[in-house]
């Protein structure tokens, strides 16, 4: 909630405050013009720097998800911005600028304008929206590109404002503000396309299981490893031939001498790829840890629903949790039958070591499907006196968490994990 409150205040209020106090006295919509087109470039360069994964932001805004919804809005909301802002013609008459480069910058702005419209489609719309006899989808490469294409838009944009003619003096606070902002947006992009040089670290090849569900892969660091939390999630890019795309997983387990594992499901090119190609001795470079799904936040009383592969941070979390002071927590893994569970040992290892910990393996085959009534019927204590920790596939969310509020029992807090970026 912070984050967003710090968005709204360096995104909008201070670039309309600013834009004020520099043309407010100026005749018409001169200053509404001037502060739609403040507002637009403030709030993409705060997005920029939230597509960076700049430390700490996790923390400010409560987790990922909330910082792929208020980066996922601000984009729709600045293009409205700049849309206004391009729209409505202001009059520069009598400003002392060189007139080239003022020209130039008017034509680089609606250039970039264009291309931001097409690539903010782009990475909003994953399908052909209301149509859903059309299953193609983006395909994550060309989203990836657009995303990285808007860094080189801001870019125009930050010519155009910095050679534009304006109404007012461009010694006023605005200017300086945008000015900040641009450097600030422009590194923070350039940390997101080249920082990861100096973030991977590389890692050896030590397991491979091909477990009917998942291939689980165990790594280990040649030199100093990535620091991550059990939950945290990572890039990994693999020396194997087709295997050099950075994906994210989660870390399924995070080991004392610095050793992670992946589990990890196939469901497209790379992640099938990866089961028949990976073998032990290839080498790996991993990016991480990211995330704050993290139990430690959810206090005494805990529900911990994994559907499928969504079981990763939840083992990771098993093999941490402490055999005392652990309060009580209920782990309701659901699969269609057991030989989908993945690690199970290590579920019920935890169970056996820590006296608050207790595991249900949910079979949809034999038990029927899991719904808000049959988790209710799992639990022995009330839900409404927990936080509920959730991965898994998001209908599957938004119907437990709908259905249980149905009936009464809204649990304290809700807590999720997404498998997805867009
Ligand atoms: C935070 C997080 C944690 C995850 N943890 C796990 C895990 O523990 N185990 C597991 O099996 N899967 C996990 N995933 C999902 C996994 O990243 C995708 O299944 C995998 O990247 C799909 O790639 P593909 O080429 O095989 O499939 P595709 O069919 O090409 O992609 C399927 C979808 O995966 C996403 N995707 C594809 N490529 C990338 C990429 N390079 N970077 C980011 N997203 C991409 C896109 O949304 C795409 O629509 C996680 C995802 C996220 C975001």
């Amino acid at each position: 909630m912070f984050g967003k409150i710090l968005f709204g205040v360096f995104g909008v209020l201070i670039p309309v405050a600013l834009a004020y106090a520099a043309a407010g006295y100026l005749p018409g919509t001169t200053w509404p013009v001037i502060a739609l087109g403040a507002t637009a470039y403030s709030m993409m360069a705060l997005n920029l720097m939230l597509a960076a994964r700049l430390p700490g932001t996790d923390a400010l805004f409560g987790g990922l998800d909330q910082i792929y919804f208020t980066h996922k809005w601000a984009g729709i909301t600045l293009l409205v911005a700049a849309f206004l802002h391009q729209q409505i013609k202001i009059s520069t008459d009598g400003v002392q600028v060189i007139e080239t480069l003022s020209r130039l910058a008017v034509d680089v702005a609606e250039i970039s304008f264009y291309a931001l419209v097409v690539l903010v489609l782009i990475s909003f719309f994953k399908r052909v929206p209301r149509m859903p006899k059309i299953t193609w989808e983006i395909p994550y490469d060309l989203w990836r590109w657009s995303h990285r294409l808007l860094g080189v838009v801001f870019a125009g944009f930050v010519f155009h404002q910095f050679f534009v003619k304006t109404p007012f003096d461009n010694n006023a606070f605005l200017a300086s503000y945008l000015n900040i902002l641009g450097v600030l947006g422009l590194s923070s992009f350039l940390w997101s396309q080249f920082g990861f040089l100096a973030r991977r670290r590389s890692y050896r090849v030590t397991s491979v299981v091909k477990h009917p569900a998942c291939t689980i892969v165990d790594l280990e660091p040649t030199g100093g490893g990535i620091s991550a939390r059990p939950g945290s999630f990572a890039f990994v890019k693999f020396s194997t031939k087709g295997l050099g795309e950075p994906h994210p997983f989660t870390v399924s387990q995070v080991r004392p001498n610095g050793g992670i594992q992946f589990s990890i499901r196939g469901l497209g090119d790379f992640t099938r790829k990866l089961r028949d190609a990976i073998a032990v001795g290839d080498t790996a470079r991993v990016e991480g840890g990211y995330g704050r799904f993290d139990y430690r936040r959810g206090g005494s009383k805990q529900v911990w629903v994994a559907a499928g592969i969504g079981i990763t941070p939840f083992l990771a979390w098993a093999d941490h949790l402490k055999a005392e002071g652990t309060g009580d927590i209920r782990l309701i893994y659901c699969v269609r039958n057991p030989e989908e569970a993945v690690s199970i040992e290590r579920l019920h290892a935890a169970q056996d070591r820590v006296p608050g910990f207790q595991l249900t393996l949910h079979q949809s085959d034999t038990d029927g499907r899991f719904d808000a009534a049959k988790l209710v019927e799992y639990l022995t204590f009330d839900i409404g006196q927990a936080s509920l920790w959730f991965c898994g596939p998001a209908p599957m969310r938004e119907g437990l968490v709908k259905g249980l509020k149905a009936n009464g029992k809204t649990p304290r807090s809700v807590h999720f994990e997404r498998f997805e970026f867009r």
